[in-house]
C-alpha cells in the first residue's frame, strides 16, 4: 500500500528552505513557554507575540504534532526567539539553542 505523501516538497515563505520538519509555531511555543516558566517568566508574552505574527502566515505543510498548517521553518521561528533572548541573557539564548536540537547551522554562522 502506497503512503500518501504530504506536502514535504513545501518551502519556508521566509528564507525558502524546505520544510523537513515541519512544527508549527503553537507546538514550538508550547514547548518554549514550559522551558522559560523556570527561566525568564517575563519574556513568555514577547514570545506569544512573536507566535501571533508566524500564525497568520501563508500555509503550506501540516505540522507533525497537531496537523495545523504552516508556513515557515522551525528554524525562522526559533531563531526569532533566539533574538529576543539575546537582548535579554546571551546565556539563555545559547541555551535555547542547545535546548532545542534543530537544525541551527545558520544561526551559528551569525554568532
Ligand atoms: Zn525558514
Ligand atoms: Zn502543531
Amino acid at each position: 500500500m502506497k503512503a500518501q505523501i504530504p506536502g514535504w516538497e513545501a518551502n519556508c515563505i521566509i528564507c525558502g528552505v524546505s520544510i523537513t520538519n515541519p512544527i508549527c509555531v503553537n507546538c514550538l511555543e508550547k514547548e518554549i513557554v514550559q522551558w522559560l516558566l523556570t527561566r525568564d517568566q517575563e519574556a513568555i508574552p514577547m514570545v506569544k507575540g512573536i507566535t501571533d505574527f508566524f500564525a497568520n502566515d501563508v500555509k503550506k505543510t501540516n505540522c507533525i504534532i497537531c496537523r495545523a498548517e504552516i508556513g515557515i521553518c522551525t528554524c525562522c521561528y526559533i531563531n526569532e526567539i533566539y533574538e529576543l533572548l539575546l537582548q535579554r541573557d546571551i546565556g539563555l539564548a545559547q541555551e535555547l539553542i542547545t535546548t532545542f536540537d534543530f537544525d541551527f547551522s545558520f544561526i551559528e554562522a551569525m554568532i
